[in-house]
Formats: structure tokens, sequence, C-alpha cells
């Protein structure tokens, strides 16, 4: 599938899901104007708001984040936007100087240290190898938990959506890696194809209505926390 595809399907999934993982609410403190614009729950509204909004945030690159492995992709542009030799060269170089700013202190410790280790891995594995399988889901999981917990759950959530999206396509994923059974849903769908436009009108469609159920209703979100 394309980037924006799987980021607009990531998206859905973390405002779908987030609401039901019992996240940690940002404390913030609500201008009085504003609650008398919004009345009662004022308060409530805006950390759900604001607790999607970031959940939408990092699902969204999470869902980006196993495409590292293709050259070509979306989210490989966004890292390595100056190919001087090749652009895995360029990744491999990124992953150097994320390493290197790891060390001096510039970024923070494990933070750029995961990243540099993903892109130095993404860099020099086959597309749809280790990235799009349980045991690469699993250890971005385990790495970014080692961090912040919260923001693990909403990332992973991203990601495991980019590999049920690539499931849908007619190459399927290696999803048991290193075991090389070939997962597929068989949909008929192809990258590029037609329905791509819609999907990604449809995930982003479904998205906006998870952010205005969270800013003006209480409504929907219990609704969805039965289904699941
Ligand atoms: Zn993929």
């Amino acid at each position: 599938m394309l980037g924006k595809t799987h980021g607009a399907i990531g998206g859905m999934t973390g405002a779908l899901l987030l609401p039901c993982l019992q996240l940690p609410r940002p404390q913030l403190n609500v201008p009085s104007w504003l609650n008398q614009i919004m009345g009662q729950a004022t308060q409530t509204r805006v950390e759900d708001v604001c607790m999607i909004i970031i959940g939408i945030g990092l699902s969204t690159i999470g869902s980006l984040m196993p495409d590292l492995d293709e050259p070509n992709s979306t989210i490989s542009r966004e890292v390595a936007p100056i190919p001087l030799l090749s652009r895995r060269i360029s990744m491999l170089a990124m992953a150097g100087c994320l390493w290197l700013s790891s060390i001096v202190g510039w970024l923070p410790f494990q933070l750029s240290l995961i990243l540099s280790l993903w892109l130095g891995i993404a860099a020099i594995v086959k597309h749809r190898g280790i990235t799009h399988s349980l045991l690469g889901t699993g250890l971005v999981f385990i790495a970014i938990r080692a961090m912040d917990p919260s923001l693990a759950i909403a990332f992973t959530v991203g990601y495991a959506s980019h590999l049920l999206a690539d499931m849908l396509t007619n190459h399927g994923v290696v999803l048991f890696w290193p075991f090389p059974v070939r997962v597929r849903i068989p949909t008929g769908l192809r990258t590029g194809s037609v329905l791509e436009p819609i999907i990604q009108l449809g995930a982003t469609g479904i998205t906006a209505l998870m952010i205005l159920s969270a800013a003006f209703g209480h409504n929907v979100l219990p609704i969805v926390q039965r289904w699941l």
C-alpha cells in the first residue's frame, strides 16, 4: 500500500483504539472562557481531544515505520531526503548521526539509540522481512516501552496496522519471519490501486469523527469501547 494509505489507516486505528487503552490523560489548565462556551465537562473533553490527537500522531508515525526497509517509500524519502550514493547508504549515515547524537547527549539517549538501531536494520534488510513481522513489531514495542509504555502502545498500534494493511494486498507479509510463510488475506488489492484513495478518505473521515466526538460529546466513545 501507499504511504498515505498506511498513514490514514494508522491514524484511524489510533483514534479508534487509544480511548479504550486507558492512556494517561494530559493535565491541562483549561481557560475559563472555554468553559463558558462549551459548558460542563470541558476539561475532560479538551483532555480527550489532546489525548486522541497525540495518539493519532504517534500511531500514524508508527504505521509508516515498517516501510523504512523500502528505499522509495514515503518514510524513507523523509528520513533520507538527499540520497548521496543511494538511499540505503544515506539511511545508514543518518543512523550513525543519530547514534553519535545519543552519545554526545544532543538528543534523548534512548530515543536516538532506538531510532538509529531501527534505521540501521531497515537500511540493510529485505523489504517486507523482519520489519513486517510479529518479531519486528515485538522488538519495536519492547524498545520503546523501555522509554515510555504509553508511547509504546500508541506507536505499536499504528505499526501493527501497517502489517494488517499489507496483508490485504497481493504480496502479503512474512508475518512469522524468519519462517518463510507468507500471510495474505485474499482481497485482490494492489498497491496504488484505485481503491486506495477511497480507503484514505474513509479512514480520514472516521478519524475526524472520533476527534469531533471527543470534542463535542461523549456519546460515541463509550459505544466503541463496548464493541471492543
Ligand atoms: Zn509495508
